[in-house]
């Protein structure tokens, strides 16, 4: 096979970058592959850093993915606080920050996002991605400051659970009327019952214009509508950049993250996988870019199998689940802003319930409140 003897070097140490290296293994790949990654730990579990790491249970070996000790026995060279800041993909080598040049046959791209800034005159508000912000956010929680959150999707109603269970005084900002408006607007009012009920307070369809220093080392948040918030501490979740500066200067289509197509393939030997990679999903017809934990796992596993030549397209069924204080969300599918969300189990008005969303008769997604088992139910409805 072609492959054989080739030289994969995967770009972004965490789960897309780990599962794809697994699965080259598990697969028989026998050429050499490196994985290099900028932060110092081993591949890690981010999904954790909003729930567990913030509840409490501070313990970072926990946070580590499984097989991240097996990486040596598989025959891959880990390379961690390595940052690639440059690519040439017509010479095939990747430049490491201390002047390393990478040579590579196949290239994965597995570099995630980077929370999304918010232009401020004040200091930088907390953001959230990494063990390191995990930790400052921990620290300011156990202060029981008041606290305000910007950015009402699944990390910052997440924070705000977080900030609220540790005894702060929350305060969720959103442009929205309700949370989690990927959910819809009759879900979103649900979350947004739970979240007020539980003691923050929610304001809605409104934008942040500036986060200033106030008095007493204190921030303000400067509401577009006038309003200030007063707050000791301010986090922002208000979407993602996706870590494709190092791949400038090639002819590469960057306007959303990587852009692949429906097998993953960015150019000849380039791959995207996780969060980084848009492609083109043939099943749906259309080009996502997913920010979920079973994407990137999945997406590898697939990509690992296209390097090896199987030739397919990655035609998953979009799953994510959050965790909404003591509720659990999982949604299957792909809810588009025109879908309509219908009960089946339950209604609105429950501890639990689970439905499908329809966009113009079809199923195109399932969620459950508190019934996971309901939602693998329905989602076979999906899959008809
Ligand atoms: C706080 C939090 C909570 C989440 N909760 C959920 C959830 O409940 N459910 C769910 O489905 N998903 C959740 N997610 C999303 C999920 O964690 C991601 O989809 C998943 O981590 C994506 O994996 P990845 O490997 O593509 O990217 P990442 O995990 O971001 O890994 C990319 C790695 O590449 C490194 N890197 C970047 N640029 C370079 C470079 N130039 N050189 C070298 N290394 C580089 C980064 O430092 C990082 O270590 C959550 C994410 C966060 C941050």
């Amino acid at each position: 096979m072609s492959w054989l003897g080739d030289d994969v070097l995967i770009v972004g140490a965490c789960l897309a970058g780990l599962s794809t290296a697994q699965e080259l293994r598990s697969l028989g790949f026998d050429g050499s592959i490196t994985m290099v990654g900028e932060e110092s730990h081993p591949p890690y579990d981010r999904p954790a850093l909003s729930k567990q790491f913030l509840a409490g249970d501070g313990d970072e070996q926990r946070l580590l993915l499984p097989g991240h000790d097996e990486l040596a026995e598989l025959g891959i060279t880990f390379r961690p606080n390595s940052t690639a800041v440059a690519a040439d993909l017509a010479g095939r080598t990747v430049a490491l920050h201390d002047g390393t040049e990478l040579p590579f046959g196949t290239l994965v791209v597995a570099t995630g996002v980077a929370p999304r800034p918010l232009p401020t005159s004040g200091p930088a508000p907390l953001t959230l991605r990494s063990i390191a912000d995990a930790k400052r956010v921990a620290a300011q929680l156990r202060q029981r400051r008041r606290v305000v959150v910007i950015g009402a999707g699944v990390l910052g109603t997440e924070l705000a659970w977080a900030a609220k269970s540790a005894g702060c005084d929350v305060q969720l900002v959103g442009v929205d009327p309700a949370p989690l408006p990927v959910l819809g607007p009759a879900v979103g009012e649900v979350v947004s019952r739970a979240i007020t009920g539980a003691g923050v307070t929610f304001t809605g369809s409104v934008g942040v214009s500036d986060v200033r220093s106030g008095s007493d080392g204190a921030q303000e948040v400067l509401l577009d509508d006038g309003t200030v918030l007063h707050a000791d501490c301010v986090i922002t979740a208000v979407g993602s950049v996706p870590r494709v500066e190092w791949l400038r200067g090639n002819e590469l289509d960057l306007s959303d993250g990587l852009r692949c197509d429906s097998g993953c393939s960015a150019a000849p030997g380039v791959y995207g996988v996780g969060d980084v990679a848009s492609w083109w999903h043939a099943g749906l017809g259309d080009r996502l870019r997913v920010e979920h934990r079973m994407n990137a796992s999945e997406q590898g596993r697939l990509v690992a199998s296209n390097i090896c030549g199987a030739g397919r397209d990655f035609t998953p069924i979009p799953f994510f689940w959050s965790d909404q204080g003591p509720n659990k969300v999982v949604v299957h599918g792909h809810p588009t802003s025109e879908a309509e969300f219908e009960p089946v189990v339950g209604s609105l008005a429950d501890d639990r319930f689970a439905g499908v969303y329809r966009e113009h008769g079809r199923v195109v997604a399932v969620l459950s409140w508190n019934s996971p088992r309901e939602a693998t139910r329905l989602r076979r409805e999906l899959v008809a």
